[in-house]
């Protein structure tokens, strides 16, 4: 159930009131429904409102100095839910883009609406029959590919498996395979087998690219490095250009709680980090477009451009790249993974991840600090977790404090363990065998197993250490300390050889690497050196 709205300050209705409009509305009037391709900002004056899904299901009501409005409110999606007013209404309207305008002059108040925003679009993501609904069969990979792409883009989502949801396999019936999923959108639009930029567009996500743009910077990868440089190159003047694969926000955006970023003592959730980084990144005019996937760098040879060629056949032809396109997680070497992969394997524990483990034996592989994380993350919801490393001493691999926090939250670890096999049915995990041949009763298992670096779709373009990791600065002959083999293309973040695996690592580099790109311009390009 989200959370009903922390109140409003009489001094912030008193500003809302200035940028909005002061209305009013009767007991039964709809204020937006499910569907909408947008809606303003609603602060309560007087009266109450119910949010109710799709069904008619009640999720929460706001009272006087409460406001309506989740993520989507920023991002511009479709709306997701209902509001019903229940009291006679007296409210502020404010705007969409007045109210974007007015986060980025006011601290407390953008404080307040983002972290209540996200604390809401969090507990949607636990509630059924809210957004998307997926229909498709966990044997169809174009299945699989929407719910992991819906699920790192934070978009609340039901997913029906017609082979244990006989309503669901009526809904298909008569469509061949290559017409799965059957993507139901808010507002009854359905979608077949779209693509995830189908379905982005088709809920009002995000603009498209024309086929070919040109900038003077453009970023592949928008993770904390790739914002950061978003933030830094777009306020200093570059037209600056982030193109993103999956979901803006990087692997941090996954991650539950950083508590190792500076300035935030009590640690702060992935999403509200790299949701802030988006939202900085927009006032300062950088643009952001996703999902686009990037499938070469062709070096500039002439007109002193390069060119970064995107899925879809896009083109950008840019003065300089940033290449920060991370890295991925790693799979587990058994047998029929696939299989259990989205029903029973997931590669991040996130709210609706927790809601299906509660009470149940979960695994969490790695002994790093995205592991011990996960692991403390799954015990705080009610689930029995074994943490499976492969040392002797879980230690030398992750944070002291998390070590901590394991035995605090009744983590039990095991050290020395590697997964051999799965053992189960129909994609639903009931027990692994360890390489000792010990057979362990699990549910769910979660992989944190290291990543690999994102270049594959680089090729020769730049040199690449023997891991596939990118060499910058001397490693690659190159003038400046980010810059790659390619002068004018410069990395930054994990998909750096040497660098350190962190957020604030990664952010400090996508800021440093700008000073480069100014260098770079500054001194002309050596095209074709
Ligand atoms: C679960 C988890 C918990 C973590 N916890 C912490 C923590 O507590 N503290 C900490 O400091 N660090 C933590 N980390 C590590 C931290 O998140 C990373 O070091 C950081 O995100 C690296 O940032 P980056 O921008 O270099 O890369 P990433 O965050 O990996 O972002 C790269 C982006 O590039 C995109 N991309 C890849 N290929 C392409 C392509 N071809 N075209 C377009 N886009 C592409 C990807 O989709 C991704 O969004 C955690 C990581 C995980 C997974």
């Amino acid at each position: 159930m989200p959370p009903a709205s922390p109140a409003l300050s009489a001094s912030q209705l008193a500003t809302l009131a200035a940028l909005g409009e002061e209305r009013s509305a009767d007991v039964g009037d709809v204020l937006y429904r499910v569907g909408d391709r947008t809606y303003p900002f609603i602060a309560i004056v007087e009266g109450e409102v119910a949010i109710v899904d799709a069904a008619g299901h009640e999720i929460v009501r706001h009272g006087p100095s409460g406001f309506l409005g989740e993520l989507n409110l920023l991002s511009g999606q479709t709306v997701f839910v209902t509001a019903i007013v229940l009291q006679p209404l007296r409210y502020i309207a404010v705007e969409r883009d007045n109210l974007r305008e007015l986060l980025f002059e006011d601290g407390p108040l953008s404080d307040l609406l983002l972290s209540t925003f996200i604390a809401r679009r969090e507990a949607l993501e636990t509630v059924e029959g809210i957004g998307l609904e997926v229909i498709g069969p966990h044997s169809s990979a174009a299945t699989l590919a929407i719910v992991e792409f819906a699920r790192s883009n934070r978009l609340p989502l039901t997913w029906r498996d017609p082979g244990r949801d006989p309503a669901a396999a009526e809904l298909i019936a008569g469509l061949d395979a290559a017409s799965l999923p059957l993507v139901r959108l808010p507002g009854d639009l359905e979608l077949l087998a779209p693509s995830p930029g189908e379905v982005l567009r088709a809920l009002g996500i995000g603009a498209e690219l024309g086929a070919r743009e040109e900038v003077d910077l453009v970023v592949v990868g928008a993770g904390p490095a790739g914002l950061a440089a978003a933030v830094y190159g777009a306020s200093e003047g570059l037209e600056t250009l982030v193109v993103e694969s999956t979901a803006l926000g990087g692997q941090a955006g996954s991650s539950r709680r950083i508590e190792n970023y500076l300035g935030f003592p009590a640690g702060i959730a992935g999403t509200e980090l790299t949701s802030r980084a988006v939202t900085q990144a927009r006032k300062f005019h950088a643009r952001t477009a996703t999902p686009y996937r990037a499938l070469s760098l062709e070096p500039a040879n002439g007109d002193g451009r390069h060119v970064v060629r995107l899925e879809g056949g896009h083109e950008i032809a840019a003065r300089t790249v940033l290449l920060a396109t991370g890295a991925q997680y790693r799979r587990l070497p058994v047998d029929c993974l696939a299989d259990y992969e989205g029903v029973s394997v997931f590669y991040a524990a996130g709210p609706p991840e927790a809601q299906r483990c509660g009470a149940s034996r979960v695994g969490v592989v790695g002994g790093g600090n995205s592991a011990g994380q996960a692991a403390v993350w799954l015990a705080r919801g009610g689930a029995l977790v074994t943490l499976l490393h492969r040392r002797a001493d879980l230690r030398e691999t992750m944070s002291d404090y998390l070590v901590h926090e394991l035995d605090r939250f009744g983590v039990a670890v095991r050290d020395r363990c590697e997964v051999a096999a799965l053992h189960g049915e129909d994609g639903e995990l009931e027990a692994v065998t360890l390489a000792s041949g010990e057979r362990v009763p699990l549910s769910f298992l979660f992989l944190f197993l290291g990543a690999l670096p994102c270049t594959e779709w680089l090729g020769d373009a730049v040199a690449r250490d023997e891991n596939g990791f990118i060499l910058t600065g001397t490693a690659a002959d190159a003038d400046y300390l980010l810059e790659t083999s390619v002068p004018g293309v410069f990395a930054a973040g994990d998909v750096r050889c040497g660098s350190t695996k962190r957020c604030a690592a990664a952010v400090g580099e996508g800021s440093m690497a700008v000073q480069f790109v100014h260098d770079r311009l500054r001194a002309g390009q050596r095209v074709g050196a």
